[in-house]
């Protein structure tokens, strides 16, 4: 094995990398930094992100760098503002003791001027996303005319989010004769083209099997009724208490769909996606790297950016629509030598589509059973007692308050002592499974009673049957329409009527309400034509008795569905922590950050 020492590296980036504790190279590290300083021919690089790929180019580059010449030698193109960052970030770490290096990074959603004023100063290296830089480049802040080395990094990543022409572009604007790296996760045909296009013969370098995701992930999948997928989504959250991973949904409005339902029943959850605001999506992954958040509802596009190592679960709300994808997923947990799982929600139309992953991760997966009330409440209270076992005693504080409560408590004895401590921290927890059924997957419609009773009361189903018709209305929470509202909106549609109505189940974007059957066609003409809040109003027979599934919506929705949320309130929408307590006579008040009255689901 050959050691950073013998690579060719001069002592001033050495003593940087040792600084870094960088001590042996890494294997893509091996194979690119001996031929980025040998020779000039191009290079492809099969490599994940977590391989240490950017040192494997950064070095090298940071070397070759001539400081002297104030001209832009160098072009790092990436998919993301964060890896933009990161990589500035890295290359400013190796340049520690190289003389005046000067990078720049530009990016979508910052100030474009701030960027142009760097770009006139001069840089010898510019990292940026496409988008961005075309925008300078037709500007004529960003002068290309001297760059010799472009390196394309996640290039698969930033053809999945469409910059393939932004890429052509940027590219026509490099000389030739220029040296060119791409590196890749996967190596798919549009990966092949932009190499056949711009790259001259290049050296290919595979770091791991191609296309296939680490070796310590394992795979597995519930296959589900599309209507019971929050509801799985919550039983695995709950049977691993210590769970701290990514939920990966196919849209933005599906992302904030679940994520909203989950901070809605107390989970430490948030969402990441495009349609946040970036200060918002910055707080949201600086929450989860602190590990404040177990999960993180977030799209592809938007996770792009967060590097955290430790995750023990993907899961896969979704099955993304490419199936490469999977593999960018699942090779988020299992890192840095630990061991991770990978999970997906399948519905029975998928099968196929898992089987095309199944294809490209070269694994078999594994069938999961749903884990059953019985299972997850199990499972919760010995991770409570073991939490019990672990406790520190021997406050002061606590000490100087022993005899009162001892004096209270002390014709309790010890077994009922334990129920009632037992009881007071998993009422609500077990009366959420002792009261639900159980879900069944469609291809196991055995019935798992799993050792609690089934419910005695009405299933959902039977509440809405009858002569009520469930409407769905395109207003929620968020719209500041509640009972009242809706209650004032038909009245205001419908006068002289009574028109009788019956279960209201509001949501945050949108809502469920019954209407006595015969009066159903009727509402839905009234309210059609109404609107709420200057907002056009639709009312449609809702599809299902249960609730619509996330990201499942009407045809006669708005274009895009956050436009239905005023600029206003998006650009002003924070997380909201509400606990629900269903136990009747408690009341539990969530306070700002304080996790008092929640389940405990921070990881410890
Ligand atoms: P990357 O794939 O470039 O995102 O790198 C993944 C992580 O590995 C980063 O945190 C780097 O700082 C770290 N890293 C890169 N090269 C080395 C090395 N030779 N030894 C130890 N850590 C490294």
């Amino acid at each position: 094995m050959i050691n950073f020492e013998e690579m060719g590296l001069t002592p001033g980036i050495l003593k940087a990398i040792q600084e870094l504790g960088f001590e042996t190279p890494m294997p893509v590290q091996e194979k690119v930094i001996p031929l980025m300083l040998g020779d000039s021919g191009d290079i492809i690089a099969l490599a994940q992100t977590g391989t240490g790929k950017t040192a494997a180019f950064g070095l090298p580059l940071v070397q070759a760098t001539d400081t002297e010449n104030n001209n832009t030698q160098a072009l790092i193109l990436c998919p993301t503002r964060e890896l933009c960052m990161q990589i500035t970030g890295d290359l400013t770490d190796y340049a520690k003791y190289t003389g005046k290096l000067k990078i720049q990074a530009v990016y979508g959603g910052a100030s474009i001027d701030t960027q142009i004023r760097g770009l006139k100063k001069g840089v010898h290296i510019i990292v940026a996303t496409p988008g961005r830089l075309i925008d300078l480049i037709g500007r004529g802040a960003a002068r290309l005319s001297s760059v010799t080395t472009v390196i394309l990094d996640e290039a698969d990543e930033m053809l999945n989010m469409g910059f393939l022409d932004s890429i052509n572009e940027i590219l026509e604007e490099v000389p030739q004769g220029r040296r060119t790296l791409l590196f890749s996760a996967t190596m798919s045909s549009e990966i092949s083209t932009i190499a056949r296009k711009y790259m001259e013969s290049p050296n290919e370098i595979t770091i791991g099997t191609k296309n296939s995701s680490a070796e310590n992930v394992s795979h597995g999948y519930y296959l589900v009724h599309a209507k019971d997928k929050y509801k799985v989504l919550k039983r695995i959250a709950d049977f691993e208490p210590d769970v701290y991973g990514i939920v990966f949904c196919r849209t933005r409005k599906e992302t904030q769909e679940v994520a909203s339902k989950l901070m809605d029943d107390g989970y430490n959850a948030d969402a990441l996606h495009g349609d946040l605001s970036q200060a918002q999506r910055d707080a949201v992954m600086q929450k989860f790297r602190i590990r404040n958040l177990q999960l993180l509802v977030a799209t592809d596009v938007a996770a792009r950016g967060l590097d955290v190592d430790d995750l023990t679960h993907v899961i896969n709300y979704s099955l993304p629509d490419d199936t490469e994808v999977y593999t960018h997923r699942s090779g988020r947990t299992g890192r840095a030598g630990k061991t991770g799982t990978s999970l997906s929600l399948v519905h029975l139309r998928e099968k196929h589509a898992l089987q095309q992953i199944e294809k490209i991760v070269k694994k078999k997966f594994k069938i999961l059973q749903i884990p059953t009330g019985s299972e997850i409440c199990g499972k919760q209270l010995f991770h409570w007692v073991k939490k019990l076992e672990n406790v520190v005693t021997g406050h002061q504080e606590i000490e100087k308050f022993l005899p009162e409560i001892k004096e209270k408590l002390g014709a309790l004895d010890r077994e009922e002592l334990l129920k009632r401590v037992v009881s007071l921290e998993f009422d609500r927890f077990l009366d959420d499974y002792r009261h639900g059924e159980d879900i069944i997957s469609p291809v196991n419609e055995r019935d798992r009673e799993g050792g609690f009773e089934r419910s005695e009361r009405r299933g959902p189903r039977e509440q809405y049957s009858g002569n009520y018709t469930r409407l769905f209305i395109n207003l929620g929470k968020t719209d500041g329409f509640y009972p009242e509202q809706l209650i004032e909106l038909v009245n205001s549609n419908t006068r002289g009527k009574k028109v009788p109505l019956g279960k209201i189940d509001l949501l945050k974007t949108f809502s469920f309400f019954e209407v006595e059957s015969s009066f159903a066609d009727y509402l839905i003409g009234a309210l059609n034509n109404a609107t709420f809040m200057d907002r056009r109003v639709a009312v449609e027979v809702a599809q299902e008795k249960t609730d619509r599934p996330a990201g499942d919506y009407p045809t006669n929705r708005p274009a895009k569905w956050s436009d239905r949320r005023p600029e206003k309130k998006r650009d002003e929408w924070k997380p909201e922590k509400k606990w629900k307590d269903k136990a009747p006579g408690k009341k539990r008040e969530s306070s700002g950050n304080s996790t008092a009255g929640k389940r405990d689901r921070k990881p410890r």
